[in-house]
């Protein structure tokens, strides 16, 4: 089995070849914790996922690296505007750590309720502001720093590679076209690797530094962080595509600026956008949905994860209630298909015949192609509507597919075989099971009424070779 991923260094698909036999690197950008994360943000977190479940699924030995951002980002990627952590602190009134502890604690609320697995290193940009320094000193003796009002700046001039991940062209940046609002820098794409309090009055949290008292610039705390953890250079490095021109670009020119290796990380992987309303969804802008605001209007969290699964991590996404309903109505119908392939197996649970074998290798040829979650789920409904298949190797099949997937679906299973299902999905499993001992009976009176019964509150039966399953009509 081999992993094909596209590159955005590059621009291309590229056969997956890592750096050591065996293993993977993985470093994605985590997130900044002064709000919630928004749906959007979410979006990133099970790509990755998804990405780290299909490398392990074919036997790498994965090092997932998420940082969480508590200083230093300021609400424009370049340099602009008031760090997020320290408004957002403010207008809470509360301390910056207290607010970094709240968030970071509702961002991992969020991610286990869909599924998605904690990565194997979590670090945070306060506990390695040591690091930081080190580096920036590095990349300061290396000649590509320059210090101005105060700020240590990093001199996109002197880095022969600047841009080459975002495409961007020498002569055009150097034409500066944008109006850029700090005076200091000599380059309009120059970014800040040290801020000192003269820039920055408000900023709570300081440390001594070789450029005085003061914090890093945000790009810095990830390539400090992820060469701390996965060596000078690494496999993969994954972040939302709006990443690439600013954020991913300055930490390729720091990198490499610091230990002269090039390229600093192989493969760059960025997913596209969820979009709302025909709109990007920022957590600046205010107005955004969180994980919960969709489970206060009903839905599990796992629904919005089929539902993301639904698209390919490089399409944009549209948000909208009617496709997370669609999601939640394709979900339940799983479970419930599910359920009836448990009660159809009893106690036999081991793959027998084999025959489900095609479906998981068109399943894998899926995902190792550039990770295509949506022809993976087709396959996943392909196995479970295959009546040629014993009910047992269906089960077994389902499992193999679902460590990739995350759905839960061996929850479904241990429950389904407990007799346990929730609600009124539990009493419909009754009604069915009663119907099914009824018709063994032959009190086909009774089976009949049990039907009627339930058509009559919209639930309709569909008798087949796995068992008995219900719809809503
Ligand atoms: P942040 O917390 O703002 O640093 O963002 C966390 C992650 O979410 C980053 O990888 C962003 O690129 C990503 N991201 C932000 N907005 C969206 C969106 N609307 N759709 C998908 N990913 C997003
Ligand atoms: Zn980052």
């Amino acid at each position: 089995m081999a992993l094909t991923i596209y590159n955005t260094l590059g621009r291309n698909l590229q056969p997956f070849e890592p750096l050591i036999q065996g293993r993977a690197g993985f470093y994605g950008c985590g997130p900044t914790v002064y709000n919630y994360a928004h749906i959007g943000n979410l979006r990133a977190y099970v790509t990755h996922d998804i990405l780290t479940r299909t490398l392990r699924r074919l036997g790498y030995e994965v090092t997932h690296v998420m940082n969480i951002t508590d200083v230093g980002h300021l609400s424009g990627d370049n340099d602009e505007g008031d760090d997020k952590m320290v408004k957002s602190a403010g207008e809470r009134g509360k301390s910056i750590l207290e607010i970094a502890d709240f968030y970071t604690k509702a961002f991992f609320n969020d991610t286990d309720r869909m599924n998605i697995g904690r990565p194997t290193v979590v670090c945070k940009a306060t506990e390695h502001v040591g690091e930081m320094i080190s580096l920036i000193e590095r990349i300061e003796a290396n000649g590509y720093t320059y210090s101005a009002g105060g700020n240590l700046y990093f001199d996109v001039g002197k880095f022969p590679y600047y841009g080459e991940l975002a495409l961007l062209r020498q002569d055009e940046l150097k034409a500066g076209v944008r109006v850029e609002a700090d005076q200091n820098k000599r380059n309009p794409q120059d970014f800040v690797l040290w801020f000192t309090k003269s820039k920055f009055e408000k900023q709570a949290l300081v440390w001594d530094s070789p450029w005085g008292r003061g914090y890093p610039g945000w790009h810095i705390e990830c390539s400090a962080m992820s060469m701390k953890y996965l060596g000078e250079q690494f496999d993969i490095h994954a972040g939302g595509i709006d990443h690439i021109p600013i954020h991913h670009t300055n930490e390729i020119a720091q990198s490499e600026a610091a230990t002269g290796k090039h390229p600093w990380v192989k493969y760059w992987v960025h997913n596209e956008f969820l979009i709302l309303n025909r709109g990007k969804m920022s957590k600046s802008s205010g107005g955004f949905l969180t994980l919960q605001s969709l489970v206060d209007a009903g839905y599990d969290p796992l629904d919005y994860r089929y539902f993301l699964l639904g698209g390919h991590y490089r399409s944009q996404l549209q948000f909208s209630w009617e496709s997370l309903e669609t999601a939640k109505n394709a979900r339940r119908s799983l479970t419930e298909r599910i359920r009836a392939l448990v009660r159809a197996a009893g106690p036999k649970k081991q793959a027998v015949s084999g025959g489900g074998a095609s479906y998981v290798a068109a399943f894998d040829r899926a995902l190792e192609d550039d990770l295509s979650t949506p022809r993976a789920l087709a396959e996943l409904w392909g196995l479970i509507r295959d009546p040629a298949l014993e009910p047992a190797e269906v089960l077994s099949r389902v499992l193999e597919m679902d460590g990739v997937l995350g759905l839960k679906l061996d929850s479904v299973i241990k429950e389904a075989d407990r007799g346990e299902a929730p609600g009124l999905e539990g009493e419909i499993e009754k009604l069915i099971a009663e119907r099914a001992e009824a018709k063994k009976a032959k009190d086909y009176a009774k089976a009949d009424a049990i039907r009627a019964g339930l058509k009559e509150r919209g639930i309709f039966l569909e008798d087949g070779p796995g068992g008995t399953v219900w719809r809503r009509v």
